[in-house]
This record gives structure tokens, C-alpha cells and sequence, in this order.
């Protein structure tokens, strides 16, 4: 008996020893398993970061190299207007100058759309557009692009059905888009041609809409396809990069085409040529569409009657300051200049001025508070309220509602362009209505830049 309780002792002894080995075991193997787990964890952040860091020294290359071949352009022209007397060399080289500007600008606006675009995921303006136009114009702009490298550009609606026409839409975001794809496959297609072709059909949701862009140009590798959407990334990087661009054209494009709930896809063969597709469902309109004016003619009129008023142009910077005026003396208005919110209010004390261009951000006292303080004069003097028109450079939040919420009556966005600018002294020098629009400082009063943009 004492033996088999010997025995049995062993056994369980025993047994405890051999449960403790396995469950050190597993325990072991348990740590080892979490412990290569952490590693790997560890390994794909730093990757990740790699990569980040990677994108981050591209994008900065690729930055400096899209601003700096511009502004090459630039300031190599103006160095040679400089020393030419020949009338037409001036005129081309004003014209390589303006081009490259341009350009510029359009990069400008590509990082600002996208900022803006991850920030906030856009919001749609839905009216009324007309499918056929806004394609075909989106199009038309790059025919001269098109022939300067001899190569087609073809607009395709036919198959659209004829019943397919306006639809509710956001006309700048389907805009954007076709312009997009184009500019890409007029840029990487040195032979044959691009043609656009659209197709659609009613449906009881709306219209399907098919937008198919077509090149033969150099094509796009399969393994990189599935990148191609990705923010920053060109399929060709670095020194060797024979097309410009800021690779974010296509990430662009996609995020407008999810805002409206559609998609874009791309088909490609290296070497024979891409084709993007967008797909779109649009619901049809139900309002009664009226075409917008092609283009907004200067008010001769207006102009004319806005010549001899004076200005209290309020601008930091010198250059900035020289050239308003210089526009300004264009159409025979004077300008008074102040370079900061401060020096502004001081003068307006002194004197009266038919207008006041106000830039934003200036050191001393911006020009929301200049404003608020001039509006504070006039309702002391009982003074007639003076047209206020903000000049901004800060394109980026687009606040032409909060420029008017600080007392300011209209917006003008920087690079000024010469038309802008002549559009807003015809609306607010050009007649008498403008001071007395002023008064009621409407911000949904007629806006004449909005107004040529959108056409
Ligand atoms: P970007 O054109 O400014 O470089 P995108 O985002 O528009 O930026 O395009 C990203 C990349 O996709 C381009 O750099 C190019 O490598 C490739 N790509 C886009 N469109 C085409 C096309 N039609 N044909 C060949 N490659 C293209």
C-alpha cells in the first residue's frame, strides 16, 4: 500500500514536472512569437517612415525643380528685355515670361487643390451643367498644346445619346478632371494623337456618364499602374526625369471623381499607350439652365467713367505696390500708397478716397483690423460708406466670405490679374450704383470676377 502511494506520488509529480516544462515551453514560444511580432511591427514603421521621408526628399527635389524652371524662364526673360531695343524680341520674350508665370501658377494651384482636398475632402457645388460643353471646352484648351507637339486632338461626343444633355453636376470638378487627363496624355504622347470620347445613358438614378481618354503615347509599365493614384509618385524620378509635373495630377483627379461618387481607371500598354476612364452618375436637372456667357466684356463705359478717381492702395510689399499702380494708371486711376493697415487708416482719416485695395497680411496692423477701424471712422463721421476690396494672397481657405464678414465689400485674389482688376474698378469706381451697393454691403452682390471666372 505505502509502496503504491509512493508510486502514485512519483506519477504525479511527475505529471506536475512534465505540465510546468510544456507550459515554460509554450510560454517561451509564446514570448518569442510576440516578441518577433513587435519586431516586424517595428520594422514596417521605420519602413513606412523610410518611405515618407523618401516621398518627402522627392517631392522636395521635384518642387524645387517645377519652381525653379519657371522662374528661370522669368527672370532669363527679363534680364534679356532689359538689353533689347527690337519691338518684336520684346514681344516674344514677354510672351515666354508670361508663359512660364503661368505655369507657375498652375503648380501652385495643383498643391493648394490637393491641400485643400485632404484637408477638408472637398464639398460639392451642385448646378446645372451641360455635359457636351463643359468637355468640349475643357478640351479645346489644350488644341494648342496639341498642335505645338504635332500630334491630334480629338473631341468625340457622338456617342452620347442626343436625349443626354444638362445634368445636376459640379461643373470646376468635372472640369478639373478632363483637364487633368488631357494635360497628361498631350504631355506623354510624342506621336499619334488624344482623343476624348464621351458615353452615357439615362438611367432611372440619372445619367451615366463615360468619359474615355485616349493617347498613344509612351504607356505606363503593369507594376506600376497600381502606384500610379498615389500622391507624389511619377513613374519616372529623379535627375532623369524627362517630364515635368508634381505627381499629383492623377491623386487629384481621383479624389474630385470620388466627391461626386465616381472613379477613375486606367488601361495601359508600355510603349502603345494609356486610356483613363471616368465614371460619373449624375443626376439629371430638374431647374431651367441658362448658358453662361462666354466671356465677360470689359465695361468700356464703367471704365471710362472710373478714370481720374483715386485709390488708397494698401501694400506691404514694394513690388506688389508698384505693379497695382502701374495696372491702375493703366485705366487712368490714381493710387495713394500705404504700406501698412495703420498708415491706411491714418490716411483715411486725412482724406477721402473713391476705393481702397487692401491686402490682408501686413505687419503693424493687417488689413482686417484697418478695415474694422475705417468702418468705425465712417459710422462716426456719418461719413458714405467707401468700397473696400481685399487683395489676398492666401488662396488656400478661398475666404472671400470671411473678407466680407470683416467689412470689406469685394475679393481679388493675388497673382492680380489685369482683367480682375479692371472688372472691379468698372463695378466700384465705374458709376455712381457702386457706392450705394456698398452701403448695403451685400456679400451675394454681383461678383464681376467670380463672374469672368466662371466663364
Ligand atoms: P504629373 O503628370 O504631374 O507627374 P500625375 O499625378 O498627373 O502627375 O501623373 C502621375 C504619373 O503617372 C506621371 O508622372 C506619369 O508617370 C504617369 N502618367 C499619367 N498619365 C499618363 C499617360 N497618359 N501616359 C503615361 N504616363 C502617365
Amino acid at each position: 500500500m505505502q509502496r503504491l502511494v509512493v508510486h502514485l506520488g512519483g506519477i504525479n509529480f511527475m505529471c506536475y514536472a512534465l505540465y510546468r516544462v510544456i507550459s515554460i515551453r509554450e510560454r517561451k514560444l509564446f514570448l518569442k512569437v510576440k516578441r518577433q511580432r513587435s519586431i516586424n511591427e517595428l520594422k514596417r514603421a521605420r519602413d513606412r517612415a523610410e518611405e515618407a521621408s523618401r516621398a518627402k526628399s522627392a517631392f522636395l527635389a521635384n518642387m524645387s525643380h517645377e519652381i525653379r524652371t519657371p522662374m528661370n524662364g522669368i527672370i532669363g526673360s527679363l534680364a534679356l528685355l532689359e538689353c533689347t531695343d527690337s519691338e518684336a524680341r520684346r514681344r516674344t520674350l514677354t510672351a515666354v515670361a508670361r508663359q512660364a508665370a503661368d505655369g507657375l501658377l498652375q503648380t501652385l494651384n495643383e498643391i493648394l487643390d490637393y491641400a485643400k482636398l485632404d484637408a477638408k475632402g472637398g464639398s460639392l457645388h451642385l448646378a446645372p451643367l451641360d455635359i457636351r460643353r463643359v468637355c468640349q471646352v475643357a478640351v479645346q484648351t489644350f488644341q494648342a498644346n496639341a498642335i505645338a507637339k504635332g500630334i491630334a486632338l480629338k473631341f468625340d461626343p457622338f456617342h452620347l445619346p442626343s436625349d443626354v444633355a444638362i445634368v445636376q453636376g459640379d461643373e470646376e470638378k468635372l472640369r478639373r478632371i478632363i483637364m487633368n487627363l488631357v494635360s497628361n496624355a498631350i504631355k506623354f504622347t510624342a506621336v499619334g494623337g488624344v482623343t476624348v470620347r464621351l458615353r452615357g445613358a439615362r438611367t432611372t438614378q440619372g445619367v451615366r456618364l463615360i468619359v474615355r481618354i485616349a493617347d498613344t503615347g509612351i504607356g505606363i509599365a503593369a507594376d506600376k499602374i497600381p502606384l500610379l493614384f498615389d500622391p507624389f509618385f511619377q513613374v519616372e524620378s529623379g535627375m532623369s526625369r524627362s517630364y515635368g509635373g508634381t505627381g499629383l495630377g492623377l491623386a487629384i483627379s481621383r479624389q474630385l471623381a470620388h466627391v461626386m461618387g465616381g472613379t477613375v481607371r486606367v488601361r495601359s500598354t508600355l510603349g502603345r499607350g494609356s486610356v483613363f476612364t471616368v465614371r460619373l452618375l449624375l443626376p439629371e436637372s430638374v431647374e431651367n439652365w441658362v448658358p453662361a456667357p462666354l466671356d465677360v466684356p470689359l465695361p468700356h463705359r464703367a471704365l471710362a467713367a472710373a478714370r481720374g478717381k483715386t485709390v488708397l492702395l494698401v501694400e506691404d510689399n514694394a513690388v506688389n505696390a508698384f505693379i497695382s499702380a502701374a495696372s491702375l494708371e493703366t485705366m487712368g486711376v490714381a493710387s495713394v500708397h500705404a504700406s501698412n493697415g495703420k498708415e491706411a487708416v491714418d490716411l483715411f482719416q486725412e482724406r477721402r478716397f473713391d476705393a481702397v485695395l487692401m491686402d490682408c497680411e501686413m505687419p503693424v496692423m493687417d488689413g482686417f483690423a484697418a478695415t474694422r477701424l475705417i468702418r468705425d471712422h465712417e459710422a462716426l463721421t456719418e461719413a458714405p460708406r467707401t468700397p473696400i476690396i481685399a487683395l489676398t494672397a492666401n488662396a488656400l481657405s478661398g475666404d472671400r466670405e470671411h473678407c466680407l464678414r470683416q467689412g470689406m465689400d469685394d475679393y481679388l485674389s493675388k497673382p492680380i490679374e489685369l482683367r480682375q482688376l479692371s472688372l472691379l474698378v468698372a463695378k466700384w469706381l465705374g458709376n455712381q450704383r457702386a457706392a450705394a451697393n456698398a452701403e448695403s454691403s451685400e456679400p451675394k452682390a454681383q461678383d464681376a470676377v467670380a463672374a469672368a471666372r466662371a466663364a
